[in-house]
């Protein structure tokens, strides 16, 4: 069979073996799942793009055990990077630093730079811990498509696409929308991508200056990503009742102090926070595109800080098929 999902403490030693082996391997992490290989091995993480489609422009991110595998790979470990480490890692937060050539160039889309993180979860750090192996991992799914939650999302994914691939199922993940992407390169903290930790948002949207080719920008942050296959359209609530019309999948927020009503085949509700909306929304997203439904309307969620990595996946699933640059 091309893809198995195997529960995660029965599939450990065959996961780690497989790593060793420059095969792939898809995990769960707190965030998203992901397609993990050696990252210290191109033929490898180049398996990773195929089976994903993925445009080699977009870098991934490597996993690792600790902060000492973390200062391994980095050519340059900063101030910056060493204080964010040990505050918030492990955790759902990604470093971007100076690589050293134990990195190829496929795994940073030839970038100076490498993408670092300590996930913050019991299997994929043991499973990073007992192989010492860094794992390459983009999220588990097709390109551009929406991040998968649970090994199922996983098999629905890449059960085409990839010859051969194991599944380590460790449930639900809990924090349900990628990692916040941070440039720790310079003297001061950088967001490239906002995330469930809201440390740096009052840095989102300020350019990063150009001073030279080493300068990471926040290359594969495509308009259109993390996307359903049917058109997706966020809208105000009074806006949503006016448009809906038969067909339509909607995605409604439960009203805070009321029980969430019953979901339908074509009406999901999510959590009125925001931890417990983004932990549901890929979830509500692949249900409604499985469902059939002709379109999905989103009541647009709150604004402020908390909101903002939501803002910025609901804002790219929504992106039309003919924008994308
Ligand atoms: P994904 O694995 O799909 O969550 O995507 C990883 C994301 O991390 C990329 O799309 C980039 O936005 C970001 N990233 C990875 N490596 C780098 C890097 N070297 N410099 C800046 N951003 C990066
Ligand atoms: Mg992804």
């Amino acid at each position: 069979m091309a893809v198995r999902i195997v529960a995660a403490m029965e599939g450990m030693e065959e996961a780690i073996e497989r790593l060793k082996e420059g095969k792939l391997v898809a995990f769960p992490t707190e965030t998203v799942y992901g397609l993990g290989a050696d990252a210290r091995d191109a033929d490898a993480v180049a398996r990773i793009f195929t089976t994903k489609g993925r445009p080699a422009t977009n870098p991934l991110i490597v996993h690792v055990a600790d902060v000492a595998a973390a200062r391994d790979l980095a050519g340059e470990w900063t101030p910056v990077a060493d204080e964010l480490a040990a505050m918030y890692w492990p955790g759902a937060i990604t470093l971007v630093v100076r690589k050293t050539d134990a990195i190829p160039a496929v795994v940073t889309a030839g970038g100076g730079t490498v993408a670092l993180r300590v996930p913050d979860h019991p299997v994929a750090l043991e499973m990073l811990r007992r192989s010492g192996v860094p794992v390459a991992a983009p999220s588990a799914n097709r390109s551009e498509q929406v991040s998968p939650t649970t090994a199922q999302h996983v098999a629905d994914s890449l059960g085409q696409y990839a010859d051969d691939l194991l599944i380590l199922d460790g449930g639900a993940c809990r924090v349900g929308i990628e990692s916040t992407v941070v440039d720790a390169t310079g003297g001061t903290p950088r967001l490239l991508r906002p995330g469930m930790m809201h440390i740096f948002h009052a840095n989102a949207g300020e350019s990063v200056p150009t001073s030279g080719d080493d300068t990471p920008r926040s290359p594969g942050q495509m308009a259109r990503h993390y996307a359903p296959a049917v058109p997706v359209h966020v809208l105000p609530a009074k806006r949503l009742r006016k448009d809906r019309v038969a067909g339509d999948g909607v995605i409604q927020r439960v009203v805070v102090g009321q029980p969430a009503p019953e979901p339908s085949s074509n009406v999901q509700w999510l959590p009125p926070d925001p931890d417990g909306y983004a932990a549901g929304l890929y979830t509500a997203l692949r249900l409604l595109d499985a469902a059939g439904v002709s379109r999905i309307l989103v009541e647009e969620p709150p604004r402020g800080p908390r909101w903002d990595a939501i803002h910025d996946r609901l804002r790219r699933a929504a992106t039309p098929k003919t924008d994308v640059q």
